[in-house]
């Protein structure tokens, strides 16, 4: 599906600011000719993936830099055309002139993520590929890097591909005895087609079950901690991520806005939200406080709820008992330290409810199992080495339509449906395994997707 692109890009692949060096890319028919103006240099002595040492110069002479310049003849280059790329010294001004000078030659500033729309057109990495360019670029650690890379590696694609293939067999079945009679051909038993599409089936919903772990792994997960003032929220806080970076007093309602930190949880982005204690108050500025933190529990993928163990269990006991969000949450028992023998170490034991977790945020003690326990409920262990995960709602979307057309077609050959709508349901499961692809993808879709990409990628 190759696309030959009638315009030259360019654009600064590299940060702006001070740097050693700036990489500026520059992608189409023009690119070649720009390479020999850029330097003065014929255009022979650009061969393919060569670097050349060479003088920078605008449309007027004047030299700008000295940088190294590296033409790739397309298709062998990342968008498949030619492809020219100038490493010059960084900073401001003089990526800005060689940039100026490109644009003199005929090229034009390229959009955000124009460089990967243009490998995608040219069939050079399918749609799901080319999101995890942006992903594999924003991830925020180790473990979301490696997520997304492997989809970026085509072992998404595969398995997209296989199930494909295996749809396609059936269809080609259905549609051979449908344009044949049974004297021409032996007809393949209906649960022999049913069984086939239940392979495709169960890698489908395999990769379904993923999403929440893969969601989470790739974009961390948002906990808020919340529980009445001065329960400890804030120093729990501080305990999870051992830096006095929240302010701790005394006095209830220290916390009026919510404070968010970024924290990596065995290579799990969270961000940690000590939000502001929730008690009725007449104080506006606190009341603001209160209205943020609900807006942060609702977008909250996991609670950690935290009760003074020393209050009295009764309270513990009622405000758990009602809780006011749907997020999952953690009863956290805070202030251990202070326990006397006299006082239930556990005051909603006996409850039908996973045991909270005992700590002293001012002893840093039981901090390390809250740690163990907040990573468990958000991602699921068995899934956290698997090949492929699935990350994006996108394909979540596709993966579910197609299940559901892939279901009707197991419905119509259980009871015996016509083989017309069992090819039309499996040739719809199919055409939504393509959308992830990209091979169906309607423009304003594609748009979408690339306008999240950074200008130069
Ligand atoms: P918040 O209002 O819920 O954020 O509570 P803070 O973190 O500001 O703590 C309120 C008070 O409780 C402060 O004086 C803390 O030193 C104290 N505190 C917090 N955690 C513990 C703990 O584990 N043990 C004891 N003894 N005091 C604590």
């Amino acid at each position: 599906m190759s696309v030959p692109s009638q315009t030259t890009i360019v654009a600064l692949a590299t940060p702006v600011g001070i740097s050693g060096i700036a990489v500026m890319r520059v992608s189409g028919p023009l690119a070649l000719s720009v390479a020999a103006k850029l330097s003065g240099f014929p255009k022979n002595r650009f061969r393919d993936r060569y670097a050349v040492f060479s003088p920078v110069r605008d449309p007027d002479g004047h030299e700008i830099d000295q940088g190294v310049l590296t033409f790739y003849r397309g298709p062998r280059s990342y968008t498949g055309e030619d492809v020219l790329e100038v490493s010059s010294h960084g900073g401001t001004v003089i990526p800005n002139r060689i940039m100026e000078a490109c644009f003199r030659l005929g090229c034009e500033p390229a959009g955000p993520g124009d460089f990967t729309r243009r490998a995608f057109l040219n069939g050079k990495l399918d749609l799901s590929q080319a999101e995890a360019v942006a992903d594999v670029i924003s991830a925020k650690t180790g473990v979301s890097h490696q997520v997304s890379y492997r989809i970026l590696s085509g072992n998404f694609s595969a398995l997209i591909h296989q199930m494909k293939a295996d749809l396609l067999r059936v269809v080609s079945v259905v549609e051979a005895e449908l344009d044949f009679s049974t004297h021409e051909i032996e007809p393949m038993p209906r649960d022999t087609k049913r069984k086939m599409i239940d392979t495709v089936l169960q890698s489908a919903q395999g990769l379904l079950n993923t999403y929440s772990t893969g969601r989470l792994l790739r974009d961390g997960a948002t906990v808020s901690i919340i529980g009445r003032p001065n329960v400890g929220k804030s120093s729990l806080l501080n305990a999870i991520i051992s830096e006095e970076r929240v302010i701790v007093t005394d006095h209830p309602g220290t916390t009026r806005d919510a404070v968010e930190v970024y924290y990596q949880l065995d290579g799990v982005p969270v961000s940690l939200i000590d939000t502001a204690g929730l008690a009725s108050t007449e104080d506006p500025i606190e009341q603001r406080g209160i209205q943020f933190s609900r807006e942060f529990i609702t977008k909250s993928d996991l609670i950690l709820w935290v009760f003074d163990i020393t209050g009295p269990p009764s309270d513990i006991l009622e405000d758990v008992s009602h809780p006011f969000f749907d997020a999952p949450f953690l009863v956290v028992l805070n202030k251990a330290d202070l326990l006397t023998e006299s006082m239930p170490p556990d005051p909603l034991a006996g409850r039908n409810r996973s045991p909270p977790i005992v700590v002293s945020a001012l002893k840093k003690t039981g901090v390390d199992v809250l740690a163990r326990r907040l990573i468990n409920t958000l991602v699921s262990s068995d899934l956290t080495d698997q090949e492929v995960l699935l990350t994006n709602a996108r394909h979540k979307k596709a993966l579910e339509d197609s299940v559901r057309s892939l279901k009707m077609a197991e419905q119509l050959l259980v009871s015996n449906g016509e083989d017309e709508l069992v090819a039309f349901q499996v040739r719809d499961g199919l055409s939504h395994l393509d959308r992830i692809l990209g091979i169906t993808t309607a423009d304003d879709i594609l748009d979408n997707i690339f306008s999240t990409f950074c200008v130069g990628k």
